[in-house]
């Protein structure tokens, strides 16, 4: 009894620390593929854990819940979360040893099999229902249950303890998970918005501080500050409406999108403007990136018609990037561009002080 009594203290101190660390990694980790993988490593230590106290049925064979922390990996964290738990607990199974090596891994494989099945079956995203639950539970115990009974023979109790040990752990904790899942997804989500232009989908001006500060902080050098106007948009608006004037800018936001490299950072900063911060080799290697946004720009609206835009940068030649400088200084760029003529890249030249087109 007593030993009954702390194995199930063990199985769930396991998951209350699976349940922390899961809902850490939902909310820390942005990049899928690594969340999942880290779902994985934290429910497979868990099996381990677990399997570390088990109840022995006989030299080489013992019984414990690790069917509900690889399933509840493969529920939660698909088919990434599923290969790491598996690869860990059949690995401690493994150094564990005995004669009860294969059915110990069979029991881990079948069981994350079933509730990937179960997770493709119910989806990821909303609310499980009571019948989802049961059904998971049932993943998570038939395969430890009947290898139990087929290898045990007539341990009844023990069967009966340990599968409801994995229906209390599948019940309590995998709500618990979906909360913490179901929270991660929103933190998530909310942080995406603050820093996304809801029109254009490109980055707003909060994200370009923020990378603008990251820059700063590194002491970045070679670095160009690009300013987009779209030119005479108030006459897009004054002619076509609003509703056109907007998708205007939905299209020059998914050309700026596509000109931007992975390297470089492109937002929306004002109505119709836009900033592009380029990290390039040299200033005639800026101007080309210019003339590449500058061309990308021009969409097809109304008519036969093409928006254009006017360009202004800075490039910060072998000292250090300053978002502030940089914006001033490309503004002033931008404005010489509209006085003389638009459609066109002008480059501050800081050293002569003055302005100069580019050819
Ligand atoms: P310039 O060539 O000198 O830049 O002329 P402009 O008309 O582009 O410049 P101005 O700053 O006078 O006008 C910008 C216009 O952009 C005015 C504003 O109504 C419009 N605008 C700003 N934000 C939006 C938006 O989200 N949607 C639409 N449809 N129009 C917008
Ligand atoms: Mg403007
Ligand atoms: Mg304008």
């Amino acid at each position: 009894m007593a030993q009954y009594l702390l194995i199930f203290a063990n199985t769930v101190g396991a998951m209350a620390v699976c349940t922390f660390l899961y809902g850490l990694a939902q909310r820390g980790i942005r990049m899928t593929a690594l969340r999942r993988a880290a779902v994985g490593l934290v429910l497979g230590c868990g099996g381990i854990v677990v399997m570390a106290q088990p109840i022995i049925l006989s030299p080489g064979f013992q019984a414990d819940a690790r069917g509900a922390f690889v399933g509840m990996a493969a529920a939660f964290g698909g088919p990434i979360a599923a290969g790491m738990a598996v690869i860990l607990t059949v690995a401690a199974r493994v150094v564990i040893g005995g004669n009860g090596v294969v059915a110990g891994a069979l029991v881990i494989a079948v069981t994350a099999a079933g509730a990937l099945l179960w997770r493709y079956q119910v989806g990821n995203s909303r609310k499980r229902t009571w019948a989802e639950w049961l059904s998971i539970s049932l993943v998570c115990i038939a395969p430890s249950a009947i290898t139990l009974l087929a290898v045990a023979g007539s341990m009844w109790m023990t069967s009966i303890f340990l599968s409801v040990v994995i229906a209390l752990i599948v019940f309590v904790f995998g709500k618990m998970l979906e909360t913490e899942q179901r929270r991660g997804q929103r933190e998530r989500e909310l942080k995406r918005e603050a820093s996304t232009d809801s029109l254009t989908a490109l980055p707003n001006r909060r994200a370009l501080e923020a990378y603008a500060r990251e820059l700063e902080r590194e002491k970045a050098t070679d670095v160009l500050f690009l300013l987009i106007d779209i030119d005479h948009f108030k006459k897009i608006n004054d002619e076509y409406g609003h509703d056109a004037g907007d998708a205007v800018l939905r299209e020059i936001g998914s050309a700026i999108r596509s000109t931007v490299r992975d390297s470089d950072f492109a937002a929306r900063v004002g109505g119709e403007e836009f900033a592009v911060i380029v990290r390039t080799g040299s200033a005639e290697a800026g101007r080309l990136v210019a003339e590449r946004f500058r061309k990308a720009l021009r969409v097809p609206f109304g008519a036969g018609r093409q928006a254009h835009a006017s360009i202004g940068g800075f490039f910060f030649e072998q000292e250090p990037f300053n978002f502030h400088q940089g914006y001033q200084r490309a503004d002033q760029a931008l404005y010489a561009s509209k006085a003389t003529g638009r459609d066109r890249v002008t480059f501050h030249q800081e050293r002569k002080d003055e302005l100069r087109l580019a050819s």
